[in-house]
């Protein structure tokens, strides 16, 4: 009941983040795709929950999942939670499908030989590695986001899209460690990730090599400004009122 009342009520009420335009839902039982725009084809799967989303959510079956990912088919998730008692939406936020990477599908353990699909390997979608950019709030505690807040969020974690779904793994790490700090850091504040990350990259043998390539990727993708030699600035988001 619950997942068929927040679909017609995403149909109704939200819109595509990515044109601003409505929403329409594909027919029952399509599979991974919910929702998708007849303006720009933008399209979106929803995960819908009483409690909230925490660190990670269930995904699908893990091969498909890097497929869809590499191929560049997985659709922007719609993370909508609802409060059982007061049937009302209490939060509601995007996962840009451009900073869904390799690095944030977790594989589970195949189901063992006596299970019924024995072998079938799930996944974790881990919430808590992707990129801030890419995590948009849209109903906060009941309070709805500025349309224009939405959209312009939505163009600014679009530009990961400009590298390839091999490389973007990397690109988003980084990013993720780059958000973590002051609006202002220098290159010695990123070393100091060297360990988690060749941890998450145990192939790279040159981290800080890799560091210094992805800020120049972020660079010139406009989310990283380079301020002078080995000193940096992004953009950070005041506390801006929902
Ligand atoms: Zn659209």
């Amino acid at each position: 009941m619950a997942r068929v009342s927040t679909e017609l009520w995403t149909a109704k009420n939200f819109y595509c983040a990515s044109c601003g335009f409505g929403l329409s839902s594909y027919p029952p039982g399509t599979k991974v795709y919910d929702f998708y725009s007849q303006d720009c084809n933008e399209k979106f799967q929803l995960k819908s929950s009483a409690s909230s989303f925490s660190g990670s959510i269930l995904g699908s079956e893990y091969g498909t999942t890097i497929r869809s990912i590499m191929e560049s088919v997985h659709p922007s998730l719609i993370l909508l939670q609802y409060d059982r008692a007061r049937w009302t939406v209490q939060n509601l936020s995007l996962i840009h499908r451009a900073c869904i990477t390799s690095s944030c599908i977790i594989p589970r353990r195949p189901l063992s030989a006596t299970a019924r699909r024995a072998g079938w390997q799930g996944c974790i979608i881990s919430i808590a590695s992707i990129p801030e950019i890419g995590r948009i709030p849209v109903v906060f505690k009941g309070r709805v986001r500025r349309k224009e807040s939405v959209l312009s969020q939505w163009t600014r974690s679009e530009k990961l899209l400009q590298v390839e779904p091999e490389r973007r793994g990397w690109l988003a790490d980084v990013l993720s460690c780059v958000e973590r700090l002051y609006s202002s850091f220098t290159i010695q504040n990123m070393y100091s990730f060297e360990a988690e990350l060749s941890a998450k990259h145990p192939n790279n043998r040159n981290v800080r090599a890799k560091i210094r390539q992805q800020l120049q990727i972020l660079r010139d993708m406009g989310l990283v400004e380079f301020v002078g030699p080995g000193v940096y600035r992004q953009f950070k988001r005041a506390n801006e009122s929902l």
